[in-house]
C-alpha cells in the first residue's frame, strides 16, 4: 500500500487535501490522472447501467434533502456506529471493528491489547453530518449532507416513473457524494468522510424481488471482471441475520482482497418496501403503483446496488499495480484496462530532431480528439516508456527515422512490451478498435 500511495502522489492520481496545512483527516484530493481514471470508472459504471439498458434511467438527485426525508428513512435514530474512547491516549474507535484499529501506543496492538489501555463502554454515536439551511443557526434549521444517495432516488421514483414512462420493473441509477462522520476512517481512499457513490435501485413486484436480487449479484460480479479486476481476488460475503440493516431482507456484499485485506466495495440489498413506506407514512403522500396490466396497486420492492466510487478506484489501481524486473532493472506498471485507462495513448518522436518531434505532434493533435492522449518528448526513450508504464498507459507510439520515408510509426504495447509496425494514417482507428 504504501507504494502504491507514493505512487498516487508522484504521479498525480491522489493528493492529500489541503497539505500545504498540514492535511485534513482522511480527507483526499484527484489529481489530473486520478480524475481521469475515476471518471472512466464512473462512466463505465454508467454505461452498463443506464446507456446499455432500456429499463433504468438516470438521476442526480441534490446533496440537501428535507430533514423528514431521515426521519422517515430511520437515519436519524438509527444511522450509529459503536464509539469508545481510551481514557489513557484518548485515541477514538469503533466497538466493533477493535481487532481492525491500531492504538497509538508502541508497538502496534489492537485498542485494549496494552496494559495501559482504559476503553470506556460503547455509546452511540450518529455518522450524519449536520448543518444549517440559511442565516439561523436553530434547531429548526438543521439539514443534513446526505449520508446516502439512495433516498434521493426513493424521493424522485414517481417523477421519474411517470416522465419516463417507464413500467415496474425499471431502476434509477445515481452517481455523487455521500457523507459519513466515520470514526476511523483510513487505509488512503479506502474510507473517508465524503466519497462519492454509484447507486441503482431497482423497483419490482413483490414477489419478484428474490429473483431480481439473485439477477443483480449475477450482473454487479461480471461489471468488475468487466473492467478488468482479477476474479480470484473477488468474493461474496451475505450477511448473517445479525448483521442486516434495518431495511435490509437480504444482502450481499462484493469483497475485494485488498493488501490489507478483505473488504467490502459493493453491498447489495434487498430493501423490499421499508423506505417507500416510510416515505409514504412520512410525507402523506401515495407511492403506491398501479399496474395497468393486473389493475392491481402496490408498494414495490426494491433491489439495490450500492458501490463507491473512490473505493473502487482505490481496488481497480490495487489491482493493476504490479512489479517487474526487466533486464535487470525494476519496471512499475499500472495494467488498467485500456477502456478505464486515464490516457489511451502516448505519442513519443524516437529523437528530438530530424523532422520527428513535428510528426508526432501532428499525430498527437489528432488522436487527442478522439482520445485522452499524452505528448513527450523528454530523456531516452527507455526512460518514457517506463513513466508510460508506470501510469498505466495501454499504448506507447514512436515516431522514428522510417516514418517521414514510409509514414509508419511503431506501437508498443504496455504488457507485453512487443511492438506493431503500423501507418500513421491507421492509428486513430486502431485504438478505437481496440477500445471498442
Ligand atoms: P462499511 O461497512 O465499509 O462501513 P457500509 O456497509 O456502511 O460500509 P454501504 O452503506 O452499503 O456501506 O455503502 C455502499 C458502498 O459505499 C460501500 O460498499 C462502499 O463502497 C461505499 N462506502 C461506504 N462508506 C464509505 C466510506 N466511508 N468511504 C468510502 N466509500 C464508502
Amino acid at each position: 500500500m504504501d507504494k502504491l500511495v507514493s505512487l498516487c502522489k508522484r504521479r498525480g492520481f491522489v493528493f492529500q487535501s489541503s497539505e500545504i496545512y498540514g492535511g485534513l483527516g482522511s480527507v483526499w484530493d484527484y489529481g489530473p490522472l486520478g480524475v481521469g481514471l475515476k471518471r472512466n470508472i464512473k462512466d463505465a459504471w454508467w454505461r452498463s447501467l443506464v446507456q446499455r439498458r432500456d429499463d433504468i434511467e438516470g438521476l442526480d438527485a441534490a446533496i440537501l434533502m428535507h430533514p423528514k426525508v431521515w426521519e422517515a428513512s430511520g437515519h436519524v435514530a438509527g444511522f450509529t456506529d459503536p464509539l469508545v474512547d481510551c481514557r489513557t491516549c484518548k485515541a477514538r474507535f469503533r466497538a466493533d471493528k477493535l481487532s481492525d484499529s491500531r492504538c497509538p501506543q508502541k508497538p502496534s496492538k489492537a485498542p485494549g491489547e496494552h496494559s495501559a489501555c482504559s476503553l470506556t463502554e460503547p455509546r452511540q454515536f450518529n455518522l450524519m453530518f449536520k448543518t444549517f439551511l440559511g442565516p439561523v443557526e436553530d434547531t429548526a434549521s438543521v439539514v443534513y449532507l446526505r449520508p446516502e444517495t439512495a433516498q434521493g432516488i426513493y424521493v424522485n421514483y414517481l417523477n421519474v416513473m411517470n416522465s419516463s414512462r417507464q413500467k415496474v420493473p425499471f431502476g434509477i441509477a445515481q452517481i455523487g457524494k455521500a457523507f459519513r462522520n466515520e470514526i476511523t476512517p483510513g487505509n488512503f481512499i479506502f474510507r473517508t468522510r465524503e466519497f462519492e457513490q454509484m447507486e441503482l435501485q431497482f423497483f419490482v413486484r413483490p414477489g419478484s424481488d428474490d429473483e431480481w436480487f439473485e439477477r443483480w449479484r449475477a450482473i454487479r460480479m461480471g461489471w468488475y471482471e468487466e473492467i478488468g479486476l482479477r476474479a480470484d481476488k473477488l468474493r461474496w460475503h451475505q450477511h448473517a441475520a445479525d448483521e442486516l440493516a434495518h431495511y435490509a431482507k437480504a444482502a450481499y456484499d462484493i469483497e475485494y482482497e485488498f493488501p490489507f485485506g478483505w473488504q467490502e466495495i459493493e453491498g447489495i440489498h434487498n430493501r423490499t418496501d421499508f423506505d417507500l413506506r416510510r416515505h409514504q407514512e412520512y410525507s402523506g403522500k401515495k407511492l403506491e403503483y398501479f399496474d395497468a396490466a393486473t389493475g392491481d396497486r402496490f408498494l414495490p420492492f426494491v433491489v439495490e446496488t450500492s458501490a463507491g466510487a473512490d473505493r473502487v478506484t482505490l481496488t481497480v489501481m490495487a489491482d493493476a499495480y504490479r512489479e517487474e524486473t526487466v533486464e535487470g532493472e525494476l519496471r512499475v506498471v499500472m495494467g488498467f484496462a485500456p477502456a478505464i485507462a486515464p490516457v489511451k495513448v502516448a505519442v513519443l518522436p524516437l529523437v528530438k530532431k530530424d523532422g520527428m518531434p513535428e510528426l508526432a505532434l501532428e499525430l498527437y493533435h489528432d488522436l487527442r480528439e478522439a482520445v485522452p492522449a499524452f505528448y513527450d518528448d523528454a530523456g531516452a526513450i527507455g526512460r518514457r516508456y517506463r513513466r508510460q508504464d508506470e501510469v498505466g498507459t495501454p499504448w506507447c507510439v514512436t515516431v522514428d527515422g522510417q516514418t517521414a520515408g514510409d509514414r509508419s510509426v511503431t506501437i508498443r504495447h504496455r504488457d507485453a512490451m512487443t511492438q506493431d509496425r503500423v501507418g500513421l494514417d491507421q492509428v486513430k482507428g486502431w485504438i478505437e478498435e481496440r477500445l471498442r
